[in-house]
C-alpha cells in the first residue's frame, strides 16, 4: 500500500484525498514513510483534531479543577483566533484532518467562538465541525453557532437533580444546560451527544435516569470513566465507576446488547437498548472505557492546547510548540513537517493501569478534554 495523499479502503478502492506529495521532507526518523498524513510507528493516523480555545470554565466540577479555579493562561499566552484558523488549515491541508473539536475549558466562553467556527467552516476540504460544552448559554448561542458552520455537539450533564449538579459543579446551572441541550437539538445540531461521568456515592445511581431521559429527549448518552486529569490529582482508581459497573446498573433496567455496527476510531462502544430482549429498539448508549478497556490502538486523535502546544495524546509527557514556530514566522509546510514529526512518536497508549503511570503535570482543562 502506498501512503501518499490517499487512503486506501478495505475493498482495494483508493480515494484520493487532494494532498500534497511531501516526498523528501517526511522529517528527521528515515523510518517514517514519506506521507504528509499524521501517522505513527503503530500504524495509527489521526485524522481528529481537538482545540482547546481556553482552560477558563463557569464551573468548577469536582474532578476538573478545584473550587477556586486555576491560574488561567495570560492572553497574550492563547492562541489568537488567527492562529488558531492557520493551524486548523494546516491541519486540514496538509495532514489529512477531517474532523475538528472544540473543546477547553469552556470553549464558549471564547468570545471569537462563532468566527472561527465561520473560518473554520469555509476551509476545503471542510471538515467536520463539533463542540465540547458544558452547555451553559448554549440556550442563546446554540442556533448561532450552527448557523456559523457547527455541526454537532457534546454537552456534559452528570446528574439531572438540581441539588447534585450544584454539588458537582459547584454552580446552581442544571436548568441551564438542560435548555442548552434542548436549543441545540431544536437548531439541527444532529447528533445532540451528553457526557456523563458517574462518580461514587454522587451519582451513580443516576446511569438508569440519565439513559431514560437522554432516549426520551433523541439525545445519543455516553458514560466516561473518570480519569487522573484533576487539576488537584486526587483521581483514585478504587473510587471509580468502570465501565462494567455502569453496564450492570443499566442491565437492571434495560436489555442492552453491544451494537454490531463498527466502532472505528470512535472511544466508545456502542450499546443497542430495547426495553426487554427481542423488543423494540429505544435507541443507543456508549461506554467509554478509557481506563478499563482503553481504545489506544485505534486512537486517531492530534490534540492543540489554548496555548498553541501540541500534543500526541492526552496523557502525552511532552509537547511540541506550534506558537513559538507561527510566531517565529515559520511556513506552514515547517509548521506541518513538525507536526508530523510529533505525531510519529506517539506513545502506544497512556498506561493508566502501568504501576509507572505518571499523571501529566496540565490538567484537561487546560489541555482540552
Ligand atoms: N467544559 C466542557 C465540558 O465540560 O464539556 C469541555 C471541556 S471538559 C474537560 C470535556 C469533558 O471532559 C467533559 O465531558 C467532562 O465531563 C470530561 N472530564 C473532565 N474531567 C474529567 C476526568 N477527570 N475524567 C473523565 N472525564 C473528565
Ligand atoms: Fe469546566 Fe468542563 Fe472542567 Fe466542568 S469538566 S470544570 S465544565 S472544563
Amino acid at each position: 500500500m502506498r501512503l501518499v495523499g490517499r487512503i486506501a479502503i478495505p475493498d482495494g478502492e483508493v480515494v484520493d484525498l487532494g494532498l500534497p506529495d511531501v516526498r523528501g521532507v517526511a522529517g528527521a526518523d528515515p523510518e517514517r514513510p514519506d506521507d504528509p498524513r499524521l501517522l505513527d510507528r503503530f500504524g495509527r493516523i489521526a485524522t481528529d483534531l481537538r482545540v482547546s480555545l481556553t482552560d477558563r470554565c463557569n464551573l468548577r466540577c469536582t474532578y476538573c479543577m478545584p473550587a477556586e479555579g486555576l491560574d488561567w493562561t495570560p492572553s497574550a499566552e492563547l492562541l489568537s483566533d488567527d492562529e488558531i484558523v492557520r493551524l486548523v488549515s494546516i491541519a486540514v491541508g496538509r495532514l489529512g484532518v477531517t474532523g475538528i473539536r472544540f473543546t477547553g475549558g469552556e470553549p464558549t466562553l471564547r468570545k471569537g467562538l462563532e468566527s472561527i467556527l465561520r473560518r473554520v467552516s469555509a476551509l476545503r476540504p471542510r471538515p467536520e465541525i463539533s463542540l465540547t460544552t458544558n452547555g451553559i448559554g448554549l440556550a442563546r448561542r446554540a442556533g448561532a453557532y450552527a448557523a456559523a458552520g457547527l455541526d454537532r455537539l457534546n454537552v456534559s450533564l452528570d446528574t439531572l437533580q438540581r441539588d447534585r449538579f450544584t454539588a458537582i459543579t459547584r454552580r446552581d446551572r442544571l436548568l441551564d444546560v438542560l435548555e442548552g441541550l434542548a436549543a441545540a437539538r431544536a437548531a439541527g445540531l444532529d447528533p445532540v451527544k451528553v457526557n456523563t461521568v458517574l462518580l461514587r456515592g454522587m451519582n451513580d445511581d443516576e446511569a438508569v435516569p440519565l439513559l431514560r431521559y437522554s432516549l426520551a429527549a433523541g439525545y445519543e448518552l455516553r458514560f466516561i470513566e473518570q480519569m487522573p486529569l484533576d487539576a488537584q490529582h486526587g483521581w483514585q482508581r478504587d473510587e471509580m465507576v468502570t465501565a462494567a459497573e455502569t453496564l450492570t446498573r443499566l442491565r437492571a433496567a434495560f436489555d442492552v446488547t453491544p451494537d454490531p455496527a463498527a466502532r472505528g476510531g470512535a472511544p466508545a462502544e456502542r450499546w443497542v437498548v430495547r426495553d426487554v430482549p427481542g423488543g423494540m429498539v429505544l435507541g443507543r448508549v456508549g461506554v467509554i472505557a478509557s481506563v478499563t478497556r482503553p481504545f489506544c490502538g485505534d486512537c486517531d486523535r492530534t490534540r492543540l492546547t489554548g496555548d498553541g502546544q501540541l500534543r500526541s495524546c492526552l496523557f502525552a509527557r511532552t509537547e511540541t510548540d506550534l506558537r513559538a514556530m507561527l510566531r517565529g514566522g515559520l511556513p506552514d509546510e515547517e509548521i506541518a513537517r513538525a507536526w508530523r514529526n510529533a505525531m510519529w512518536n506517539k506513545a502506544a497508549g497512556h498506561g493508566i493501569d502501568d504501576a509507572a503511570f505518571t499523571q501529566p503535570d496540565r490538567p484537561m482543562s487546560a489541555i482540552g478534554g
